[in-house]
């Protein structure tokens, strides 16, 4: 069992990456271009290949359906998202629906039809590495989203949203329909993206729950100025304010372990003998307690301000996002900790530092992620990584909760 998961975990992963595939052997895969269709055609195939039933619904998710014998029972739904990061690597979001693809495959092998239908899922959009605009498959699966909300969007071509969308959907014929209550359970598979598991020797993610995000836009208005003839001390430097805040809070933040980065600046005028008459910035923010966060959030935003007068120069501070920490199903976790002690391999229960589909569906359907390890931590890269021992482990205690959920 293990070697054949092993030999289809290599076969479809490699397929997969060839929708996409980059000068720098990394792949990009972004919402509704040919990639994406091309891998919408091959994810169809293999699935179909498998015994499957596919459709899509009007946004382009796709399902793969295992019926189950029992025609009352809630399904159980199991996938991650099809498209990709600019240049990113072959595993981050394909990873998870392969798994499930694979998971299904090999417990109908095993065990012939299920008691409840288990399907897998391929969200159309997850990294908004097209459109101003992120979770849109598990968005739109959960209606949350409607095509108003992305009429105004153009990718960097100046290709409407829903131009695109009209492009790449009109190549699928098996429109279906799938509502979220349909299901009883739904499980992501993902490669960690950070390097708990590798540090800890540990072969499995239990996730609990995704982090807390708060991000943030800031200007700093000052006065350009002469670099020559200009005193320091008569200076309003939005720069050096925009210095001290980021060494500040970045004190700040290691003393109170949490992450934070400031990875957007743009400053005026920009130029080499002005002092900066203004400095616009972004700060992300993220910790696993919502209220620790908050907290967190607020004495960031006065040591922007206490640091911007103290240096003659003004703030103005936009929070665009305040996201709560999303914790996932309790009896989920618990089930997957005692798969993972009953086959005895090594987990580790930890929080997820970055966002997934997961945590759009954990209010609407009960939810659990596992994690396996990525080598060095390394994500949306090319050289992102894992163990093909571990890509099969993940697959392996994804077939012990499939099986739990829809075969007992
Ligand atoms: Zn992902």
């Amino acid at each position: 069992m293990h070697q054949k998961i092993e030999e289809k975990m290599i076969d479809y992963l490699e397929n997969l990456a060839q929708c996409g595939r980059t000068a720098n052997d990394g792949v990009t895969r972004r919402l509704y271009d040919v990639f994406w269709c091309d891998a919408q055609q091959m994810l169809t195939t293999l699935c179909k290949n498998a015994g499957l039933d596919v459709c899509h619904d009007k946004v382009g998710n796709l399902f793969g359906r295992r019926q189950g014998s029992n025609p009352l029972a809630k399904s159980i739904l199991s996938g991650s998202h099809l498209d990709t990061v600019i240049d990113g690597g072959k595993l981050d979001g394909i990873y998870g629906v392969i798994s499930a693809l694979i998971a299904i495959e090999m417990l109908y092998l095993e065990y012939g039809q299920p008691d409840k239908t288990i399907e897998l899922i391929a969200f159309a959009e997850e990294e908004s590495s097209r459109f101003d605009y992120g979770f849109w498959g598990s968005k739109s699966f959960l209606e949350l989203a409607d095509l108003r909300e992305v009429s105004a969007l153009v990718d960097d071509e100046g290709i409407s949203f829903l131009e695109a969308m009209e492009f790449a959907l009109k190549g699928l014929d098996d429109i279906g329909n799938r509502s979220y209550k349909e299901y009883a359970a739904f499980i992501e598979v993902h490669i960690e993206q950070g390097q708990i598991l590798e540090k800890s020797q540990k072969r499995i993610g239990v996730v609990e729950q995704i982090v807390g995000l708060v991000c943030y836009e800031f200007l700093l208005k000052g006065v350009s100025n002469h670099a020559g003839t200009t005193r320091m001390d008569e200076r309003a430097d939005a720069m050096l304010t925009y210095a001290e805040i980021v060494v500040s809070v970045t004190a700040y933040a290691k003393k109170e372990g949490f992450v934070l980065t400031f990875g957007k600046i743009k400053c005026t005028p920009n130029s080499s003998n002005i002092i900066a008459g203004e400095v616009f910035a972004t700060i992300d923010m993220r910790a696993p307690n919502t209220q620790k966060l908050a907290e967190y959030a607020q004495h960031v935003e006065k040591i922007i301000y206490t640091l911007s007068k103290n240096n003659n120069t003004t703030a103005t501070i936009h929070k665009w996002l305040n996201q709560a920490a999303q914790k996932f199903d309790t009896t989920l976790i618990e089930t997957l900790t005692l798969i993972c002690e009953k086959k005895q391999i090594p987990y580790k229960k930890m929080p997820s530092s970055a966002g997934h589909d997961s945590q759009i569906i954990a209010p609407y359907i009960p939810t659990a992620m596992i994690f396996v390890p990525s080598i060095k931590g390394i994500s949306h890269s090319p050289k992102e990584a894992t163990h093909i021992k571990d890509l099969v482990v993940g697959v392996e205690v994804l077939m012990e909760l499939l099986y739990e959920l829809a075969y007992k």
